[in-house]
C-alpha cells in the first residue's frame, strides 16, 4: 500500500533560478526572496503579461512594513509587494541605497547646480 503522498510544489524563479519547495500548507511566495523579482501575470486590463517584475525601489511604509516596488520589464506597470522576513536583506538594502550610491547625475555637479540657482540673484546687477 502506498502511503499518503505529500503534495509539494517547487517554486522556481524565472529570473535568477532560485528554487524552493513549497509544502502543502504554505503559500508560494509572491516574489523571489533571492532577487525580489516576480512574474507579472496580468496587466491592469487583465491581459496576460508574463513579463518579469524587477525590484526598482523600496517603500518604507512604516518601521515594520516595507514594500518592494516592482516594475514590469515588459509592459512597464509598477506594483508593490510586501517584503517578507525571507527576503534577501542585502538585496533590499542595495535597492534602497541605489539612488545614493549611483545618482543619475554626477555628484560633483550638485555644487555647481546650487551655485547656478543661488547665484542668479547675485548677478542681478550688471
Ligand atoms: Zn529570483
Ligand atoms: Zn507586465
Amino acid at each position: 500500500m502506498k502511503g499518503k503522498e505529500k503534495k509539494e510544489e517547487i517554486y522556481q524563479c524565472l529570473n535568477c533560478g532560485w528554487t524552493s519547495v513549497i509544502r502543502e500548507e504554505e503559500t508560494p511566495p509572491d516574489h523571489c526572496p533571492n532577487c525580489l523579482c516576480s512574474i507579472h501575470n496580468d496587466d491592469e486590463e487583465g491581459n496576460e503579461c508574463g513579463g518579469i517584475l524587477e525590484p526598482v525601489g523600496i517603500w518604507v511604509r512604516s518601521e515594520k512594513e516595507w514594500e518592494i516596488i516592482q516594475r514590469c520589464r515588459f509592459c512597464g506597470e509598477m506594483i508593490t509587494t510586501p517584503a517578507t522576513e525571507h527576503d534577501n536583506r542585502i538585496k533590499i538594502l542595495s535597492i534602497a541605497s541605489k539612488p545614493i550610491s549611483s545618482p543619475p547625475f554626477p555628484i560633483e555637479r550638485i555644487e555647481e547646480m546650487t551655485r547656478i540657482m543661488g547665484g542668479s540673484t547675485d548677478k542681478g546687477e550688471i
